[in-house]
């Protein structure tokens, strides 16, 4: 990986690409890797595995001592199946070794969740102010220029209010909305002595004492009122969120709505294409990928010229590559993961095209990034066009069905499985009034009372709709 860092970056997440770029920028430094683990979300790690991890990285810290500073690109709300602040115990490791003068600064995504443990560990969290999140690059640049500030003598302080409120993931685009409003406010209030206001509403599906919405300032000590004005900054806006939860209930389109849409779209060449994102089975937010709920509907309705996005079925994948193009076959969708949500279905199909999985994001999050789905297909199924893919990843960028042949222009109905990222990737052939968000079963349904949220702390908005609460002190 230490190649990697000062040469082709695109196997790197783009926060860690943005920070090497910046540092590269502001002259003669060496990157020292310690780890790189990546996996897409989940239920909780088996804790014996993380802590292998947390060893592996304590180990890494210590054979590359002397350290000028500390980078850590994490997500933030990470689990193990024994820790559910699994980032507060690698900041509060990584402090531990380095001792309190190297600088720490970290990337967080903004469905993490901050803890005090996090906030005393480090010296700056910088959050992504973008959903779907397009800056990562650009927050990595700020963390880099964090650290040339820390390391020519900036000190900091930052404060933590945590509040107790759990939003859909649908609900907190930044494009528009209540997140856009209040992730805005915060940017305006960024000037001395206020080095970065960080909002992460958190992940809603995270059954974990530390879920809810976070709030962190960090303020230079070298600048008058520093303390001072970090707390107020971060009661304000903790008052705002508050004051306006109630705006980040989602409004969902039901299977029927979507499908008498579908039915028009189809059937009106005249008419806008549309998107329907199937947000409940979203691999990006830790679903499988391969609920059929929307397919099977459009295949007893009839309707023809719907492109499907991806369904991920390894075994289907490798079948339809063995068996070739214009190939007919039995199908047997889910035949290794029959389980809640994910039946196993059959049908006769044909093989449309093939391709290998290895590609470079062309827009939206993956813009740059090389990644690799696997063996993917397109099967002819009824009048639909199926893609299914190898590697549980979310269709969030074109070049995903581009390189299958299909132009996004020309579809006229497409179903994607994913959350809101796929907004990013998209947005040349479709814009926000184009898109729908369809409500069906699935682990990552945006309905929060279909969750299982027994850990997480109570009372809480909305799970205890009427409840009060005020910043505290
Ligand atoms: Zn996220």
């Amino acid at each position: 990986m230490g190649r990697e860092l000062k040469g082709d970056r695109a196997g790197l997440p783009g926060t860690v690409r943005g920070f090497c770029g910046e540092m590269d920028k502001q002259g003669d430094w060496s990157p020292v890797p310690v780890l790189l683990a990546e996996a897409p979300p989940g239920g909780p790690a088996e804790h014996s595995f993380f802590m292998e991890i947390l060893e592996t990285m304590r180990d890494g810290l210590r054979k590359a001592a002397p350290l000028d500073g500390v980078y850590i690109s994490e997500h933030g709300a990470g689990l193990s199946t024994e820790e559910d602040d699994v980032d507060g115990a690698v900041f509060a490791m990584v402090r531990e070794v380095v001792g309190p003068d190297i600088p720490i600064i970290a990337t967080l995504d903004l469905h993490g969740h901050v803890t005090q443990r996090m906030r005393q560990s480090v010296d700056v969290m910088v959050a992504y102010l973008t959903n779907p999140h397009v800056d990562q690059e650009e927050r990595g640049c700020e963390a880099a220029l964090l650290m040339t500030a820390m390391l020519s003598g900036v000190r900091t302080t930052s404060t933590l209010v945590k509040v107790p409120m759990i939003s859909p993931a649908v609900s907190l685009l930044t494009a528009r909305g209540p997140y856009a409003d209040l992730i805005n406010h915060g940017q305006t209030l960024v000037k001395p002595p206020i080095l970065n206001v960080s909002i992460l509403a958190g992940f809603a599906p995270a059954n974990a004492s530390t879920n809810g919405l976070s709030i962190v300032v960090t303020a230079d000590t070298n600048k008058p009122d520093a303390r001072v004005t970090a707390r107020n900054t971060a009661q304000q806006l903790a008052d705002k969120a508050w004051a306006e939860r109630h705006r980040y209930e989602p409004k969902l389109t039901s299977l029927d709505d979507a499908i008498k849409l579908s039915k028009a779209v189809v059937e009106d060449p005249q008419k806008p294409a549309i998107i329907l994102a199937d947000v409940a089975d979203n691999p990006g937010g830790g679903g499988r990928g391969n609920t059929l709920f929307v397919m099977q509907r459009m295949i007893e309705e009839g309707i023809s010229n719907v492109t499907i996005g991806m369904i991920i079925d390894p075994a289907l994948a490798a079948e339809a590559h063995s068996q070739g193009i214009g190939a007919r076959f039995w199908a047997r969708f889910n035949r290794d993961d029959d389980t809640k949500f994910s039946e196993t279905y059959e049908a006769d199909v044909q093989v449309e095209k093939l391709a290998n999985g290895d590609c470079v994001g062309r827009r939206g999050i993956f813009e740059g990034r090389r990644l690799d789905l696997g063996p993917c297909a397109v099967l002819s199924l009824g009048g639909l066009h199926v893609v299914i893919a190898t590697a549980r990843q979310q269709l969030a960028d074109p070049v995903f069905l581009e390189r299958l042949g299909m132009n996004i222009a020309d579809l006229r109905v497409l179903v994607v499985k994913s959350r809101g990222h796929f907004r990013a990737g998209f947005d040349e052939h479709h814009s926000p009034e184009q898109i729908f968000e369809v409500d069906v079963p699935g682990l990552t349904t945006p309905v929060l009372s279909k969750l299982d949220l027994d850990r997480v702390p109570r009372p809480i908005f909305p799970l205890d709709p009427d409840m009060e609460w005020r910043v505290p002190d």
